[in-house]
C-alpha cells in the first residue's frame, strides 16, 4: 500500500547525535513525500551522543511550518527506570508539541515483564507523554493487553514503528500482537516513521503489511484523522 495519509509522528535529526539529517532537510523530505504534519522527535540527553536540555528548552524559538509542513517539535524520551522515570525535566516536557516515551536498551536493561510492564503503564499515566514509542522490542517482555487498557484509559497513543519491524527483536510479531489486542479492545494506534535519514522520513510499507494482514480498521489509525490526532497532543493542557 502506498502512502495515502499525511502525519508522520516519529523522526530523528542530527541533534539525536546518531540521525544524518536537519530538521529543514527533513521538513523538505517529508514535504516532497506528501506529509503535511511532521513529528521532529530527537532522543532524550540519556541517549549516548543526544543534545541535552538546553537543545529541547530552545525548540520554542523555532519555526512551526517549512516548506508547508507544520512542524511538531517534540522529544523521544527515554524511559530510565521501572516507574516510568524519563528523562527530560517536566519543565520542558510542558514545552514540546509532541512528547514519544520509549524503551531503549542502552538507557533501561530490560527488566521483568512486571517491571517492563509498569514502566509502559506508569508512562501512560504521564499528562505530559503522548506516545509509547515501538512497545515491540523482544527484549522487553511485556503484558500488551495491559499495556492497551491502560494506554485507551488515558488517552495515550500506542506505536507502530515502521523502522522497528527491520531490526528489533521479534518486533513484527509483537507489532502484530499489539495490533490484534488494540482492535479487540477499540484502542486507536498511530504509525511513525522513526526516519533517522531523509530517505525514510513517512515510509510506512511494513507498517501497512501488518495492517493488511490483521485487517486492522483504518478509523483506529490516526495518521488518517489530523483533528482526532491533535486532540491527543490535547492530554496534558
Ligand atoms: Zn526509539
Ligand atoms: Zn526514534
Amino acid at each position: 500500500m502506498e502512502l495515502d495519509y499525511i502525519i508522520d509522528t516519529h523522526t530523528h535529526t542530527i541533534a539525536s547525535g546518531h540521525a544524518s539529517n536537519t530538521i529543514l532537510e527533513m521538513a523538505k523530505a517529508a514535504s516532497e513525500n506528501g506529509i503535511k504534519i511532521l513529528g521532529i522527535t530527537d532522543h532524550g540527553k540519556t541517549m549516548p551522543d543526544s543534545s541535552g536540555d538546553v537543545y529541547f528548552m530552545n525548540l520554542k524559538s523555532v519555526d512551526r511550518e517549512a516548506y508547508g509542513v507544520e512542524l511538531l517539535l517534540g522529544v523521544e524520551l527515554n524511559i530510565i527506570g521501572y516507574n516510568g522515570e524519563i528523562d527530560l525535566p517536566i519543565r520542558i516536557l510542558k514545552e514540546m508539541d509532541i512528547v514519544i516515551a520509549s524503551l531503549h536498551t542502552n538507557c533501561l536493561t530490560p527488566g521483568t515483564k512486571e517491571e517492563n510492564t509498569n514502566a509502559l503503564i506508569k508512562c501512560c499515566e504521564n499528562p505530559f507523554i503522548h506516545i509509547i514509542g515501538h512497545p515491540d522490542d523482544g527484549n522487553y517482555e511485556l503484558d500488551m493487553r495491559r499495556i492497551v487498557k491502560a494506554a485507551k484509559e488515558t488517552g495515550t497513543l500506542l506505536e507502530l514503528n515502521n523502522n522497528s519491524m527491520l531490526f528489533r527483536k521479534n518486533a513484527r510479531e509483537n507489532d502484530k500482537k499489539m495490533l490484534i489486542i488494540c482492535k479487540e479492545e477499540n484502542c486507536p494506534i498511530i504509525i511513525g516513521s522513526d526516519a533517522h535519514t531523509v530517505g525514510k522520513v513517512g515510509q510506512n510499507s511494513n507498517a501497512m503489511e501488518l495492517v493488511e494482514e490483521v485487517g486492522f480498521p483504518k478509523e483506529l489509525i490516526l495518521n488518517y484523522y489530523p483533528d482526532k490526532f491533535k486532540e491527543y497532543l490535547e492530554k496534558n493542557r
